[in-house]
């Protein structure tokens, strides 16, 4: 599998579709631009790459839609060199767009057979997450905490606690919270004890599910 025009071609298309949707972070769409998601998927979907649709990807989990993940991106405000912790690394593309936007990024899956296959993707295509952990993203990271950013990529009955404390004073978390639907939800940090949160449209992602597997 390679890269060409044609995909550029389509990608280029793609970022133009998620402006008139709403997306105004550039470095979100020159991420969007960059990133061959032809390549993080299976063979026979390839062909639908570019399409704003969320596809199945290995262990019965799926590759969030584009505009998903530009609008997830968009709400952490990333700056360079922000570290960045990611819960649901999954096909690896979200990590990707975060490593483009220039976050050091630590990304938890906790299905091992998709961490395998992903870890393998990462290493043949020159990704450098600062770590890929095979765990539980309901517990973070406490060793590398505090973060600047942290995403959640899977639908969470509720905000898990160790998220927030691992946050740091000034940062946001972007999670979608709910069962069915997910309400896109936006914490600030602002004080030690003090969080803001603001909501945003519905989403539907797969369920943010406990313990590795
Ligand atoms: N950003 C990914 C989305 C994958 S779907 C992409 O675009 O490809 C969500 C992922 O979250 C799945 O891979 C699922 O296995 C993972 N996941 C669910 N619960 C988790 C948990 N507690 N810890 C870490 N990963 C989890």
């Amino acid at each position: 599998m390679k890269d060409t025009y044609r995909h550029k071609g389509m990608r280029n298309q793609l970022a133009e579709l998620l402006m008139e949707k709403g997306i105004t972070d550039t470095k979100v769409l020159n991420a969007i631009r960059e990133v061959p998601r032809h390549l993080f998927m299976d063979s026979s979907f390839e062909g639908h790459a570019y399409q704003d649709k969320a596809f199945p990807i290995a262990a019965d989990q799926t590759i969030s839609q584009p505009y998903t993940v530009a609008f997830q991106t968009e709400l952490l405000q990333l700056e360079p060199n922000h570290t960045v912790l990611e819960i649901g690394t999954g096909s690896g593309y979200q990590t990707a767009v975060l490593l483009k936007c220039k976050a050091k990024v630590y990304t938890i899956e906790r299905q091992l057979e998709l961490f395998k296959k992903t870890n393998l993707f990462f290493k043949k295509m020159g990704y450098r997450p600062k770590k890929f952990v095979f765990g539980d993203g309901y517990k973070g990271l406490p060793e590398d905490a505090p973060f600047d950013r942290i995403i959640v990529t899977a639908g969470a009955p509720e905000v898990p606690k160790a998220l927030m404390s691992q946050l740091k004073v000034g940062g946001r978390l972007v999670i979608p919270v709910g069962f069915e639907d997910q309400i896109m939800t936006l914490l600030e940090r602002t004080s030690e004890k003090e969080f803001k949160k603001t909501e945003y449209g519905s989403f539907r992602f797969v369920p943010l599910l406990e313990d590795k597997n």
